[in-house]
């Protein structure tokens, strides 16, 4: 009989994901001089939910699906993050990007702490009736854990509007009233914000933009390359477009297109509307497949996808002068050493892509307020908060010369460190 041999088991969100994100802390850590005891808390979730949930499908069948959500810090209030829709979600998934929720808001200076959620599934699988089962399920599972003050979910990956309506309704439902304040990214007829849909991919245009100023480029002559054609990559698309850059590439999960005076966006948006993606688009352009796009000859490469695309197996063909990161976690640390050493500037997801959790909290505080704000104050107030974010990012990375991401981490973390600090360890 063989004796069982008893390692230390692994953590439970021990993922690569996860580790991509501990890699990232554990050495902005080795910059930001905060006390150990902030440190070793902030390394792990306060909290994980596990669920699975059964749902009926159309066909009779009832399938049971895994669905996560992951509560990072409520150091600086109540905890905000998206909820995606995804056949790679999991645990570790969940935990790494409820981190660098907690990092983006901090950095923002936003009253909230960092959360993630999703559920493994193909949306694109499924039919509206059956994501609907779906996510009123998963709201009626989560519902002792979200709240208002607690826990507020938005959209993410293949979740939009309308799913948060769902969630919106169930938790209304479960409490008796309406409770907009639950979601954020939600319909405007219901307490939505208006600018919050292009909120996301607005900012990563704002970001963009400012570096250009402080590099010395207009942004009116850049040639772009945009991956990801969803909400995130397609708004960034036409705010690039709307002022004046050339978007020379643009792709989705289907593939991607390419031509060297700049495509037509309006035109690509229309196709996509009508056909559910790019597959087939062919007017004018040459097709490309996503390796040959992030490998494109170009100013500007805006990453707006998903996680783990330039890595250290594709780093050494990234052909731009400037990485904008619109997804969260593109760039694996491999593929940041890589760009690094090849004098490759990265704008970090937790800045750049922070436009969609600061309108969040607009949206916030306009529903618990019940009074709602105009679209130019919304993008004036985010401009504002884009801003103030760049400079102190930019500004950190000058004087200490070190990468945007540890400038933005090293920032971000000082940010939670302090009110820890002065709330202390309970008890
Ligand atoms: P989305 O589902 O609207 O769009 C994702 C896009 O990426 C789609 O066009 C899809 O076809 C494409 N895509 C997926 N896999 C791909 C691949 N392997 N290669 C090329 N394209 C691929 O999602 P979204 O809301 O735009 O989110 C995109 C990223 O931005 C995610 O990392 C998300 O976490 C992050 N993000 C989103 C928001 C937001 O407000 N929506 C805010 C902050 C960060």
């Amino acid at each position: 009989m063989t004796e069982a041999v008893h390692h230390a088991p692994i953590l439970e969100w021990d993922t690569p994901l996860y580790r991509q994100a501990s890699t990232q802390l554990e050495h902005a850590l080795t910059l930001a001089d905060i006390p150990d005891f902030v440190a070793s808390r902030l390394k792990y979730p306060e909290r994980a939910v596990i669920l699975s949930l059964p749902v009926r499908l159309d066909d009779g069948t009832v399938r049971t699906f895994p669905a996560y959500r992951v509560q990072h810090s409520s150091v600086l209030g109540p905890t905000k993050g998206g909820i995606r829709y995804d056949e790679a979600v999991d645990l570790g998934e969940c935990a790494a990007l409820a981190m660098w929720m907690t990092w983006k808001c901090a950095l923002l200076r936003l009253p909230y702490g960092g959360a993630k959620g999703g559920v493994r599934c193909n949306a694109r699988a499924l039919s509206q009736n059956e994501l609907a089962r779906i996510t009123r399920r998963f709201t009626a599972e989560l519902a002792p854990f979200i709240g208002p003050q607690q826990d507020i979910p938005a959209p993410d990956m293949a979740t939009n509007e309308q799913t948060m309506a769902w969630m919106m309704d169930t938790y209304s439902m479960q409490v008796g009233h309406a409770v907009p304040e639950i979601v954020t990214g939600k319909p405007i007829s219901i307490g939505g914000s208006v600018f919050r849909h292009e909120a996301t991919g607005a900012g990563v245009v704002m970001v963009v933009e400012r570096a250009c100023q402080r590099l010395g480029w207009s942004l009116a002559e850049q040639r772009c390359v945009v991956q990801g054609f969803g909400n995130v990559g397609g708004i960034a698309a036409t705010e690039l477009h709307e002022k004046g850059a050339s978007v020379v590439a643009v792709s989705d999960i289907s593939g991607g297109v390419y031509a060297e005076d700049g495509l037509p966006i309006p035109e690509l948006h229309a196709y996509v509307a009508e056909n559910g993606s790019l597959e087939g688009y062919a007017d004018g352009v040459r097709r490309i497949s996503n390796a040959e796009l992030l490998a494109l000859e170009c100013d500007i490469l805006v990453l707006a996808a998903r996680e783990d695309q330039v890595t250290g197996q594709n780093a050494a063909d990234v052909r731009a002068k400037l990485v904008a990161e619109g997804a969260n976690g593109p760039t694996s640390v491999e593929g940041d050493a890589i760009l690094a050493a090849r004098g490759i500037p990265v704008l970090p997801d937790i800045l750049t892509n922070a436009g969609g959790v600061t309108v969040s909290y607009f949206e916030w505080v306009q529903d618990l307020g019940r009074l709602f704000w105009d679209r130019d104050e919304i993008r004036r107030r985010l401009a504002d908060k884009m801003s103030d974010a760049f400079d102190r990012v930019w500004d950190v990375a000058q004087s200490r010369d070190i990468a945007l991401r540890d400038a933005a981490l090293v920032a971000a973390i000082r940010e939670v460190s302090a009110a820890l600090e002065a709330r202390g360890l309970y008890p």
